[in-house]
């Protein structure tokens, strides 16, 4: 209602043209009433607005197409592929809508945060999204208020790059955000490099009491300078008249003339550019003007203008290319853990003063910063967090520990133990792993347990001795039929009397027991296989007996000479077995979401004990190794590498059970977006590469002294099948060997008998076997039989155990 007032008050002094004012609704309402009564109206309002209709103003600014290109172009140089847009509820998307397409013809992420009465719950969803790119679409108050509230919520950092489509937005203090180094981009008006510029600005500043000249004041000042040129231009003497406001047929008669000498007067002296008009009386050749903050104060980066060759052109210093973000020299926070050895505490010696808070922590991370500031070049601020936390979701997407101060950008860095995970990684950036590691299980070394009594029985393992008494006895009772079978084994006890017509076999059930006995201890026995299935048989026996024999002597000397330890658990499942023993992991760390998450039946069972069980799970993991030196009761679940100088340190009392549970690495991390990540990644592959990694882990894992410490004291393992599991195949061997010769022998022999008795071979096999079968040793001779096949009476008679010649029936049971 003032704007009216104020309108009419001047309709009624008369004058020639209004200029203003610069609020939309204002605006709106003086052309109204300027055009009703036909005097010029001047529309100095450099905000790229929703009101797009300049329909009977002369408009000074750049259409909003122009602004639109502008964003468009820088939008491209910056390569984004992701774009948050920040608009104002009340206004719409009016602003952006020409940049919407780009969505979709080039492939632009967009999402959308409007802006309400509450700035910061929109800046907070804006923050959790993670996004980095953000154009911001609202008035240059409004982005005003949210800078400052940005500056509250740590967002004003590197990680973000601002685009604001408002003329004008800078940042309210410089002195807050000095090393920050927001990645900020605004557009105005005025050429600021311009000497003219810089004379008059000196000169404004003296006027205004120091405040910037900014791009709307220029519009002014261009807008009084043209007009000033036409009224000059008119041929006529201009004769302002008295209107009546709400009189419409009250009219200037000489507006329309003044308005259009405005427009055809020349004027290219203009702070905002050169001032001519098209016939919609918008600007022609509008220059919007592209400025970037470094070091606390806005750099003029470029140019855009409708008529140049490549609309955006750009100083060839600039720093646009946000994707390779210059990182040198800046400050960087860096969050870590101290945790033994990664980041430890330097032991102070008295009257010694460290330079700086850097200085007081040592470990293989502290150096592993120090390679990579010097290399990437950046400087750092080491802080170790209170809470000793590494980071765990509480289910509604917030972290706490490292990860949270990356996710909350209080940290730029955090240089640690850090596991990576795929959770994890959804909500910061991680390098490549610099150490790679698996979750293992640190326990107590078992107390050392003198050779008992059955010590004797310790070499074989139980299911070797099983074997041993099983492959015995079917040695025996093979043996015993193939001598049934093999008609060689069969002799005349009395081969002097030719008319003794009865046959015997030495190998009864019992001699074959015994004979086999005699070979495995290695004595001997004064029965001997005279087939030859019956001997290839007994060779290997006497082989297997022989491997079996010295391979048990070997190992007895370790067994009754070495205090064996013996531990309770081997391995995961052992653990999860059993509940004599407890066992609990870190809290808050990716080795509890491990087990929490994990789909195996034996993971799964230990997750569900450790978190039923209260006080298994540690607080950190001194806590964790201190529980497992106090008892053997307690068993902790931690990372290798720290399990690994953990046992380093402890060699007497500490061991590993098992091997690693998972395999995962550490990685340093970063918050989303952050350019930071790839340099890192560079840098540590090429220590990778260089060894120098390989070093630090020496330097800081001192295990050679238990290295030497557990060689010392190398334990003696009981043979399983796996260590002498071939001879019983090569007996195996044997006895198929036996059974095939001895099945040979029977046809050979039973064919020859055949052709003797004039029998059909099968009639003289059937014959063979059942006499085979029959119980007793002895048998009568057939006709058949060959004199020849027997031995000679002289072997019969051979050397008995102690030397005296005995008759052979006097030695078979
Ligand atoms: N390094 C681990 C982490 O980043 C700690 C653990 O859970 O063992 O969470």
């Amino acid at each position: 209602m003032d704007v009216v007032k104020h309108v009419c008050k001047l309709l009624e002094h008369g004058v020639v043209a209004i200029f203003g004012p610069t609020s939309t609704e204002g605006a709106v309402t003086t052309r109204s009433l300027c055009n009703i009564h036909n005097v010029p109206h001047i529309d100095t309002r450099s905000d790229f607005s929703i009101d797009t209709d300049s329909n009977g103003s002369i408009s000074f600014a750049p259409q909003p197409k122009h602004v639109s290109h502008v964003v468009k172009e820088i939008i491209k140089e910056y390569r984004w592929s992701k774009i948050a847009i920040l608009y104002h509820e009340e206004e719409g998307l009016g602003r952006v809508k020409e940049i919407l397409p780009m969505s979709v013809v080039e492939d632009i992420d967009m999402t959308f945060f409007p802006i309400g009465r509450n700035y910061k719950s929109v800046l907070k969803k804006l923050k959790n999204s993670g996004q980095k790119n953000v154009l911001i679409d609202c008035r240059r108050e409004i982005c005003i208020k949210l800078i400052d509230k940005m500056l509250e919520l740590q967002m004003l950092r590197a990680y973000y790059r601002y685009l604001f489509l408002s003329m004008d937005v800078h940042l309210p203090v410089y002195e807050n955000y000095s090393g920050d180094d927001v990645n900020m981009t605004i557009l105005h008006l005025t050429n600021r490099s311009s000497s003219y510029y810089k004379n008059i600005t000196k000169e404004w500043k003296k006027r205004t009491d120091g405040s910037e000249l900014m791009s709307e004041s220029a519009l002014m000042i261009d807008a009084v300078h043209v007009v000033v040129n036409g009224v000059i231009t008119m041929e006529e003497t201009l004769l302002p008249v008295t209107l009546k406001c709400g009189e419409p047929h009250n009219r200037w008669h000489q507006g329309a003339r003044l308005t259009q000498e405005i427009l055809d007067s020349q004027y290219d002296r203009g702070l905002t550019g050169p001032m001519d008009f098209d016939d919609q009386m918008n600007r022609l050749q509008p220059r919007i003007f592209v400025s970037e903050l470094y070091h606390e104060d806005m750099e003029q980066i470029g140019y855009w203008s409708v008529y140049s060759e490549k609309h955006l052109t750009l100083n060839p210093t600039s720093a646009i290319d946000m994707s390779n973000s210059n990182t040198a020299n800046r400050t960087y926070i860096v969050a870590t853990i101290t945790e033994t050895p990664y980041v430890m505490l330097k032991k102070v010696q008295s009257g010694v003063e460290f330079e700086n808070n850097n200085d007081r922590y040592e470990g293989y991370c502290v150096d592993l910063l120090k390679l990579l500031a010097q290399r990437i070049n950046f400087n750092y601020e080491l802080n170790p967090i209170k809470s000793r936390i590494y980071g765990t979701d509480n289910g509604k997407g917030e972290w706490d520990g490292l990860i949270g101060e990356l996710m909350n950008k209080k940290a730029d860095l955090a240089v640690a133990p850090l596991t990576i995970t795929y959770d994890r990684e959804q909500v910061v950036d991680f390098s490549k792993p610099f150490m790679f590691l698996g979750i293992t299980i640190l326990y107590r070394v078992p107390e050392p347990q003198n050779p008992g009594v059955f010590s004797f029985l310790s070499p074989l393992a139980f299911d070797v001795w099983l074997y041993v008494v099983i492959a015995y006895l079917l040695v025996a009772l093979s043996l015993f039929l193939l001598a049934r079978f093999s008609p060689y084994e069969w002799y005349n006890s009395h081969p002097c009397n030719p008319e003794y017509d009865e046959v015997e076999n030495q190998f009864s059930f019992f001699n074959c027991l015994w004979f086999s006995f005699g070979g495995l201890m290695q004595q001997g026995s004064e029965i001997n296989p005279r087939s030859f299935s019956t001997r290839v048989l007994s060779g290997f026996w006497w082989f297997f007996s022989l491997i079996l024999i010295s391979s048990y002597t070997a190992n007895l000397a370790a067994f009754l000479t070495v205090e064996r330890m013996v531990s309770p658990i081997q391995s995961a499942d052992d653990l999860a077995k059993q509940t004599t023993i407890e066992y609990g992991t870190l809290a808050g760390g990716s080795s509890e979401t491990f087990f929490r998450n994990s789909k195996i039946d034996t993971y799964k069972a230990m997750w569900e004990y450790m978190s039923e069980k209260p006080g298994v799970l540690t607080v950190d993991y001194k806590e964790g190794i201190d529980r497992v030196l106090a008892s053997n009761k307690y068993a902790f679940l931690m990372e290798s590498t720290t399990a690994e100088y953990t046992v380093s340190q402890h060699c007497n009392n500490l061991t590993l059970i098992g091997g690693l549970l998972n395999s995962r690495g550490y990685g340093v991390g970063t918050p989303l977006g952050s350019p930071l990540r790839d340099e890192i990644t560079k840098v540590i592959l090429q220590l990778q590469e260089e060894d120098i990694l390989l070093q630090l882990k020496k330097k800081w894992w001192k295990t050679d002294k238990c290295v030497q410490e557990h060689k010392n004291k190398e334990d003696a393992n009981e043979l399983d099948l796996s260590n002498i599991g071939g001879i019983f195949l090569v007996l195996l061997a044997g006895l198929i060997v036996g059974l095939i010769t001895a099945v040979c022998e029977f046809v050979w022999k039973s064919r020859q008998n055949a052709e003797i008795d004039r029998k059909s071979l099968c009639g003289e096999m059937m014959a063979e076997m059942r006499f085979a079968c029959r119980c007793n040793r002895k048998r009568r001779m057939s006709k058949t039989i060959d004199q020849s096949t027997y031995i000679p009476a002289p072997m019969y008679h051979r050397p008995s155990v102690n030397g005296n010649a005995m008759p052979l029936a006097d030695t078979v049971a």
